[in-house]
This record gives C-alpha cells, sequence and structure tokens, in this order.
C-alpha cells in the first residue's frame, strides 16, 4: 500500500524530444489512476518513469515518503504489468510466476504458498503446469497478472494490459481488474488508450495530449465538465458535436446563432460564467453538445437537419445527419455541418427526414475557438467591471473609490476604462457592498456571485459569507489587468520575480574529505544553493551547468531589502508604483528590470536586496522545463 507524488516531473530523450512536461499528480493510497490518451501521448512514458524503466529528467517522484528518482526499479516496491505479457515461453505457469520471487532467494514453501493464492484469485489453479503456449490470450494475460500478484507490490503499474485482448474478453477482465484492485487494496496506476477502459476502471482519469497533462479528474467530471474540447471530444461515445457559433445574450437569453443562420436559445442563468465578451453576437466560439443530450422533433424550435443515416442497435438509436442552409437546401458535403443524435424509445425516423434537433439547456458547453479551452470554468478565471474615472476618484460596482496612481499612468486622461478581476482578487474589505445571490462549492473553494446589474460578480469567500447577505469587499488592485478601449495598458502584478544568472560550484575539504558547495549566482551577488538542488542541475545538464544560465524565480514576499554590509544585490529604484493598497518599486538590477514590494514611506533611490536560497525555484533557459 502506498501513495505516490508526481511533482512537475519531465522526459526529454536523447535526441531532445520533449515526452512529457510538468507532470504533476499526488495519488492517494487505494486509488485506480488511470493514463489515458491518444497514441504518442507520453503515458506509457510517465508509467515507465514511476517503474523505474526511463530515468527521470526533471522533478521528483515519490512513492510513500521516499524520494525514488534514483531508486533501482528493483527496490521501488512496484509491479508492472505489460501488454505484450512478457512470459518466458519455456517456462510452465507455476515457474513463471515464481520466478521473481525465487531470485530473490524466498523460500520454495513461501513462493508456493504466494503463487497457489494469486493462481486462485485469478482462476487458473488448473493451468500452472502448461506452458504459455498452451493458453489463450487472456488466460496468458492472467499470468502476467499473477506474476505481478505474487511479489505483493505496494503499487501496480499496467501498461495496456488489455489490448491484445478481443472485444468480449476485455470487457470481461475490465471488471475482474477492477474487483482484484478492491481485494487487493492497493494503488494502481492503469495506462490505455481506451476512454471506456479509462471510465469503467479509474476513480481518477488523467487525460494527456502531446505530453501534456489537458485534465486531472473523476469519470463523471471529465464528462460533465471537460476543461478543453480535447477532453470533451475524447470522453464520450459517440462523440459530442462541435459547432461554430455566435453567442448574443438578450436579457434572460443567449441566442446560439450557426453558420447557416439557424438559431437556438438557452436562459442566461444555465450559461452565466461565459464572459460577457463572447455573448457579443460577434465573436465565434465552439459551441459543444453531446448525442445524449439532443431531443429530436418532427416540427418546432431546434436545430433543423436531414438524416443521413440511422444505427438501430435495439436499446439506443443514433441518427446521423446534416444541418441544412438558411434557404432549406441542405449541402451535404459541408465540414463541421454533421450532427449525431442518440435516442432511446423511438423507431419513427427514416433517413431523408429533416428534424429539429433540440440540445438540453442544462447540458450545453461552450469553447473559446482559438485555445479550445472551456468558457464554463467552474471558477470564472476574472470578471469584467467598467469603471468612470473622475480625478483621482474612480466609480465601479455603485461605489466610488480611490483611483490607484498607477492605474491613471496607465491610462494616460481616458475617463472610462476596464478592470478585469480575477475572482481571488476580491478580497473583505469596506471599499463595495454587492448582495450575495448564490454560493457554490467548486472542490474546497466556496465561489459567491455577487448581484451586479443583469450578471454576477464572481469571488471565492469565507465559510462565514452566507446566500442573501451583502458582502462587503474591497480588490487587490495589483491583481488586476487594465484596460482602455478593449487594448490592456496594465498588466496585473504576477507573485514571482524571475531574474536571470549563473550556477557555479566550488569544491572544498572538510575533515579530509571533498565536499561539493552550489551557488546561484544574479549579477555579483551569489546565495549557496540547497546541496539536493545543486546536484539535481548538474544530473541534468551536465558539466555544462556551469556555463549555461538559468532563470531563478522567487516569490515577491520572500525579496528582503538588507543592509549595505550583508550579501544582497544592489538595485537602482526606477519607479514607486502606488496601487493605493500596496506600493512597489520598479528596481533594476544586474541589468534586469523587476518589481519589489516597499513600505507605504520608501523614498530610497538605491537599495540592496536578498532571498534565500529555499525560496529560489531553478528553470532551464534553453528547454521550457522547471528543474526545482
Ligand atoms: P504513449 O504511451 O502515450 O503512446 P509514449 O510514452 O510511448 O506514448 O511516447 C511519447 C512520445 O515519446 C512519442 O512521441 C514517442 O515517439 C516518443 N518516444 C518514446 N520513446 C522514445 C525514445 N526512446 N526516444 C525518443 N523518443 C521516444
Amino acid at each position: 500500500m502506498a501513495n505516490l507524488k508526481l511533482s512537475h516531473i519531465y522526459k526529454v530523450y536523447d535526441n531532445g524530444h520533449k515526452a512529457v512536461n510538468d507532470f504533476s499528480i499526488d495519488i492517494a493510497d487505494r486509488e485506480f489512476i488511470v493514463f489515458v490518451g491518444p497514441s504518442g501521448c507520453g503515458k506509457s512514458t510517465t508509467l515507465r518513469m514511476i517503474a523505474g524503466l526511463e530515468t527521470i529528467t526533471a522533478g521528483d517522484l515519490f512513492i510513500g515518503d521516499t524520494l525514488v528518482n534514483d531508486m533501482e526499479p528493483k527496490d521501488r516496491d512496484i509491479a508492472m504489468v505489460f501488454q505484450s505479457y512478457a512470459l518466458y515461453p519455456h517456462m510452465t505457469v507455476y515457474e513463471n510466476m515464481a520466478f521473481g520471487l525465487r531470485n530473490r532467494k524466498m523460500p520454495e514453501n513461501e513462493i508456493k504458498e504466494r503463487v497457489l493464492k494469486a493462481a486462485k484469485m485469478l482462476d487458473i489453479e488448473d493451468y500452472l503446469e502448461r506452458k504459455p503456449k498452451e493458453m489463450s490470450g487472456g488466460q496468458r494475460q492472467r499470468v502476467a497478472l499473477g506474476r505481478a500478484l505474487v511479489r505483493d507490490p505496494k503499487v501496480f503499474l499496467l501498461d495496456e494490459p488489455l489490448s491484445n485482448l478481443d472485444a468480449k474478453l476485455r470487457a470481461a477482465m475490465r471488471t475482474e481488474i477492477t474487483a482484484l484492485h478492491k481485494s487487493l487494496q492497493t494503488t494502481f496506476i492503469y495506462v490505455t488508450h481506451d476512454q471506456v477502459e479509462a471510465m469503467t476502471m479509474g476513480t481518477r482519469i488523467v487525460v494527456m495530449k502531446l505530453g501534456y497533462v489537458q485534465q486531472i479528474d473523476t469519470p463523471m467530471n471529465l464528462y460533465n465538465e471537460p476543461y478543453n474540447k480535447f477532453v470533451a471530444g475524447f470522453i464520450g461515445t459517440p462523440q459530442m458535436n462541435f459547432f461554430n457559433v455566435k453567442l448574443k445574450r438578450d436579457g434572460a437569453n443567449v441566442f446560439v446563432t450557426f453558420e447557416n443562420g439557424d438559431s437556438i436559445s438557452v436562459p442566461y442563468e444555465k450559461v452565466c460564467k461565459i464572459h460577457n465578451r463572447y455573448l457579443d453576437g460577434e465573436t465565434t466560439v465552439t459551441f459543444g453538445i453531446r448525442p445524449e443530450h439532443i431531443t429530436l422533433e418532427k416540427a418546432g424550435d431546434g436545430l433543423k437537419f436531414i438524416v443521413t443515416n440511422v444505427e438501430r442497435l435495439g436499446n439506443e438509436t443514433i441518427v446521423y445527419g446534416k444541418l441544412g442552409d438558411c434557404l432549406g437546401e441542405f449541402t451535404m458535403k459541408d465540414e463541421g455541418n454533421s450532427i449525431i443524435v442518440k435516442v432511446v424509445d423511438r423507431d419513427d425516423i427514416e433517413v431523408g427526414d429533416v428534424v429539429y434537433a433540440v440540445p438540453n439547456p442544462s447540458k450545453v458547453h461552450f469553447f473559446d475557438a482559438e485555445t479550445e479551452v472551456t468558457l464554463m470554468s467552474k471558477i470564472p478565471p476574472y470578471n469584467t467591471v467598467e469603471a468612470k474615472v473622475a480625478g483621482d476618484r474612480m466609480e465601479l460596482l455603485g461605489s466610488t473609490v480611490p483611483f490607484p496612481s498607477v492605474f491613471g499612468a496607465a491610462v494616460n486622461g481616458a475617463d472610462c476604462v476596464e478592470l478585469s478581476i480575477p475572482p481571488q482578487a476580491i478580497v473583505p474589505g469596506n471599499d463595495f457592498h454587492l448582495k450575495v445571490a448564490r454560493i457554490e462549492a467548486v472542490d474546497d473553494q466556496r465561489l459567491a456571485y455577487l448581484e451586479n446589474g443583469d450578471s454576477y460578480l464572481f469571488a471565492l469567500v469565507g465559510e462565514d459569507v452566507r446566500e442573501g447577505d451583502d458582502y462587503a469587499f474591497s480588490l487587490l488592485n495589483e491583481k488586476v489587468n487594465l484596460f482602455v478601449d478593449g487594448t490592456e495598458v496594465l498588466k496585473a502584478v504576477e507573485d514571482d520575480v524571475f531574474v536571470t544568472g549563473r550556477f557555479s560550484k566550488k569544491e572544498v575539504r572538510e575533515n579530509g574529505q571533498r565536499v561539493l558547495h552550489f551557488f546561484y549566482h544574479v549579477g555579483d551577488y551569489q546565495v549557496e544553493a540547497i546541496p539536493e538542488q545543486g546536484y539535481k542541475i548538474n544530473s541534468i545538464d551536465g558539466d555544462a551547468c556551469y556555463k549555461n544560465t538559468y532563470r531563478y524565480g522567487v516569490n515577491r514576499d520572500r525579496i528582503r531589502t538588507v543592509e549595505p554590509d550583508e550579501a544582497g544585490l544592489d538595485a537602482k529604484v526606477l519607479a514607486l508604483l502606488d496601487y493605493g493598497n500596496t506600493r512597489f518599486a520598479r528596481v533594476e538590477a544586474a541589468g534586469q528590470e523587476f518589481l519589489i514590494h516597499v513600505e507605504p514611506d520608501f523614498q530610497a533611490q538605491q537599495v540592496r536586496i536578498a532571498w534565500d536560497s529555499g525560496d529560489i525555484s531553478v528553470y532551464s533557459t534553453t528547454i521550457d522545463m522547471k528543474i526545482c
């Protein structure tokens, strides 16, 4: 039994191919985690890194509390089952299952006990004297499972174990492996390209594409709340329908207009998390609706289409069709005009019928046409609010508050600005008051819908805030993006400061021993690296690390100002930035410009700053990768 932690794991193969990017997950003891995605997306590479069959380029892998990056596979207490079974053809089933235990010099009587127990669990007791070639594919896969089982490992890793089996046997083995997981009470990590296997077996699923994790979630959350179009299309059969549409709000409704001019409406309340800028009737967005979330009408409101094929499966009917143009003539070859509908208890639909598709308004999905990310995130990434500026005051959200001087400098005299405010930048305070219309639990956070005219302002609130309350809050101005006439004039201040610098080592003798010390340099300021981090950089880049430059990230709040006689980096103050609630100085140091936090009374022209090595994150400058 074990939990696992993968923290910022990368794999770059020797040919420079980056197969896995920034993979992080905490896997609880006894979870059944499935890695799923199309061929080549990095599933097996990740599994093989966990097994120790592939080196980890960067990142940390913990099994239990132990960092195992450099631990031999045999010492990791894991067992792996391969697609190819990897059985020894000249050995009997018993010998195949006993082989690993004999190598470990386990006493024969204990081996026998374990093999018989595993054989019983897998229902292969009668085959123990057979050779693999005398068995079916399904039986061989059981032997491969048995060989893993006898080792009583902390973690089971399974790499497409069922893909050589026929569909019926695959379905049966799925159930058996799930039952095995339940009875063993051990952590399973399972790789497959088959979304049905993923959905039916996983307690949580990691969806991958081109080396990047797309979403980590429970099967039902992936189905109901896909993070992007890729996940939406990958999970579910037949696949979700996608159409290019334009959205226009009209009071309590949002009209969804298709490329052929047809239009349907959904209640605004169902899609209120979509940012206003997508509801202008001009921006193309991707509309997604699953085949099973559409009903078919013979007449009336809905999306008109002609039926091109009907598959009657008994329990359900799959209807394929093409959307018509606005004159009612059908252009059969048009791309993006196909629709698939899954209906039950309907035998009145025939090829050639003209029917109307009515999407269930509670099941609609919308994605940004370019980034393909959902427009209905559980927590909307930002709110946009208009402010009227008059001198050093601004009026927004029904209150008038000071207009920070940094904002004033950025907007260059404009008297109307837009503030893009992430929910995290709305904090308890006394500047604004809005009524809490609704509170929704999102994972372990609480999202409040604050009534703001005919739409909502989304904020994260504490346990003490209730529906119906008048919520009093302030804005963290430094976390706001500012726009004038649609152009961004001021970016939010990020949490981290990034500076580039070099890396060095120094060899010293301590108590007769050779000891290496490593250092991060920015200009002429150096801090000693935590030894493990130093070794990590050296192991990733070899001796080239002493010639490379690295990007060092430090949380802004962790940057200290120090006295001139202390170790530090001299920084010249270029400007003071007053955000009202907080102040920064724009400084230049070692040829680089960045912002540091300063006290309200700060006036100096020059400042000496310092950071602790424990607060530094190191990034490669040659490849987009966090090293430690
Ligand atoms: P999956 O298991 O999702 O099919 P893999 O993890 O096997 O994908 O491979 C991910 C990517 O890494 C693929 O593009 C593959 O071609 C590449 N790859 C795998 N092994 C190697 C290797 N030894 N050297 C270079 N590239 C590799």
